[in-house]
């Protein structure tokens, strides 16, 4: 994606949903859909007409990656039709078909040309994550597992400077949580999920990190001042 001196390298790489949770109730079904979590999102504030208050149109986007496939994440594709969308190929098999919307997601909401090129991540560890792949020749941008959340989820992480931009999608609520190795209400694996956390809170002590959970109300914040996680070890 074109670099903007304006605009953190972080932000370049947001996830193309930008979602309001709006209510939440506690009804059981799929661990997603027992949340219940509607989104109403006004059309200004989908990431198409925002990226434009920026001055970035959808052809300057070359590439985006999905963490997941839940509808809260990729709800935004429609906006992206000139891209390279990147998905781990196990979220996309566990997201597709009629078993997919059991598990609920909402492929059905997918546009029509979503043909996704698989992110297959390789054995290669990435500080303390197991798997990961360079999205840039420098490796400044890097894909990491850090499943749990879903089986196949991954986070991207943009160097930036001495610092990692830590593109988290949902690998938890907030940071508060991921710091106290709270595993929240929606995981494929909470044994999985707990040891992603633990993995995030060991790269966080081992250098400056910016903590960017997709929901977590005040990660704008955090990314806007370059407020790092600030660990104990
Ligand atoms: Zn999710």
């Amino acid at each position: 994606m074109r670099g903007r001196s304006s605009t953190s390298k972080a932000s370049s790489w947001l996830t193309p949903a930008k979602a309001r949770i709006c209510s939440k109730s506690g009804r059981s079904l799929h661990p997603y859909v027992r949340w219940e979590v509607a989104f109403r999102i006004e059309r200004e504030q989908e990431i198409g007409p925002q990226l434009r208050a920026l001055g970035i149109g959808p052809r300057d986007v070359k590439r985006v990656v999905l963490t997941h496939l839940h509808m809260d994440h990729d709800g935004g594709l429609a906006h992206f039709p000139d891209s390279e969308i990147l998905v781990a190929p196990g979220e996309l098999r566990t997201a597709s078909g009629w078993l997919g919307r059991m598990r609920g997601y909402v492929s059905n909401r997918w546009p029509s040309w979503f043909d996704p090129r698989p992110l297959d991540l390789a054995a290669e560890p990435y500080g303390p994550f197991a798997a990961s792949r360079r999205l840039t020749e420098a490796g400044d941008v890097v894909a990491v597992a850090t499943p749990g959340h879903t089986a196949d989820h991954l986070s991207v992480l943009v160097q930036d400077g001495g610092t990692t931009q830590f593109l988290a999608g949902d690998t938890s609520y907030d940071e508060r949580l991921m710091l106290a190795g709270t595993v929240d209400g929606v995981s494929a694996d909470d044994r999985v999920a707990g040891a992603t956390l633990e993995a995030i809170r060991r790269l966080a002590q081992a250098g400056p990190t910016v903590y960017l959970p997709t929901h977590d109300p005040k990660a704008a914040a955090r990314l806007a001042e370059r407020r790092l996680v600030a660990t104990s070890g």
